[in-house]
């Protein structure tokens, strides 16, 4: 007996963009998560009037005036611009790489000069063709940001050598010859007054969800409750690792309630060095300009993934990539699910990419 057109597994952001999107073209859904909240790792926990990114710091950034539009629907945006500092060896710099960087770095005051260092620099280290993160950084932006702002940070963020990391993954940081500390390059960008929360519940409004549901302990009779199956787990997984474990990293965040007004005076201080086991300190009440009397901050400590863990990030590295082209082709084969989201497709996508990915594929999928 089937009851829903869809059963969605996992209200992350994929899902719910997904089972909104059904729900408005007539379908009917059940969207099932097995943590006991909805929202993946979006979640917010309001913590005396904080809102706390219980699972990292998400802050909405887009070029698509689609996308900002569509989540404008749910939430008024404010206007918070991501500029996070790092420290390293005891001192601070200004991040993205910008002339404040730089200023800080050799006190160069001008762009031709901060150029003139890190071109000497580029051709100094002589990589061509850039095959891993270590060289992409070191002819992006030359060895002294490099060791500066980026070595020990990704080593401990990765758990691996730089040089045995996708070079894409660097890419993601803009360089930049201006003193603009915005860490994106994207026109839209905020954080949605009322927390993400909002978001969620408004993209489940009317849509029937179930929570501390476990899809894997009861596969079977899951999948028959609906027409189709929205998977947004991991891939692996869904096919019993049968090719073996894709490889992730993960999190583990110790969050501090202070009596006290601000502690570090930014939403995002990085910590460079090896030596301190988390990456960064995260102080939630600066994505929303908070007042309260107090703040709560989050350490975020990089860990190895073992199966009892949440999978925040792929390793895209080419092993990985090799075994998950096999379980893509599996599930190119299947006709009733549907594969999406970060851990579904391994891919270190942003909010605003897969909810562009929710859209393409539900309009796909509803033939719209
Ligand atoms: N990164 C770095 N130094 C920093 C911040 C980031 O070297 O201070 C590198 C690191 O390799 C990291 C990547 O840039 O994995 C992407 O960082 P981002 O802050 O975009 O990642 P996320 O917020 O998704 O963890």
């Amino acid at each position: 007996m089937q009851r829903y057109d869809y059963l969605i597994v996992g209200a992350g952001l994929f899902g719910c963009v997904f089972a909104h999107e059904a729900t408005k073209a007539g379908k009917t859904c059940l969207v099932i998560d097995k943590r006991p909240h909805v929202g993946g790792n979006v979640y917010c926990e309001n913590v005396g009037g904080v809102n706390v990114h219980k699972y990292g710091a998400h802050i909405f950034h887009t070029n698509d005036k689609q996308i900002w539009d569509y989540v404008n629907q749910f939430a008024e945006f404010n206007n918070y611009v991501n500029s996070p500092v790092s420290i390293s060896k005891g001192k601070l710099y200004n991040l993205p790489f910008n002339m404040n960087t730089f200023y800080q770095l050799w006190g160069t005051k001008t762009p031709e000069e901060a150029k003139a260092i890190i071109e000497k620099q580029i051709l100094e280290n002589g990589v061509k063709n850039p095959k891993n993160l270590e060289e992409q950084a070191l002819s992006l932006i030359g060895k002294d940001v490099y060791k500066t702002l980026i070595k020990e940070y990704t080593e401990k963020q990765w758990g691996m050598k730089a040089t045995e990391l996708p070079a894409f993954i660097i890419k993601r940081l803009p360089v930049r010859y201006t003193f603009d500390n915005n860490y994106f390059n994207d026109k839209y960008q905020g954080i949605p007054i009322g927390g993400y929360n909002k978001i969620i519940d408004g993209l489940l409004e009317g849509i029937e969800t179930k929570t501390n549901v476990d899809f894997f302990k009861n596969k079977e009779e899951l999948s028959k409750l609906a027409s189709k199956v929205v998977y947004t787990g991991k891939i692996d997984e869904f096919y019993n690792y049968k090719f073996g474990n894709l490889e992730y990293r993960s999190l583990r965040f110790e969050n501090t309630r202070l009596e006290k007004e601000n502690h570090q005076g930014n939403a995002v201080v990085n910590y460079n060095d090896g030596n301190i086991p988390y990456t960064r300190i995260i102080e939630h009440k600066h994505f929303e300009f908070g007042k309260q009397k107090h703040t709560v901050i989050t350490k975020e400590f990089p860990e190895q993934w073992t199966k009892e863990k949440e999978a925040y990030y792929p390793i895209n590295n080419e092993d990985n990539q090799n075994k998950y082209q096999q379980y893509k082709v599996l599930s190119l084969g299947e006709d009733n699910i549907i594969f999406g989201g970060r851990l579904a497709e391994y891919k270190y996508y942003d909010m605003h990419q897969i909810i562009a990915s929710a859209l393409q594929k539900a309009k796909k999928e509803l033939n719209q």
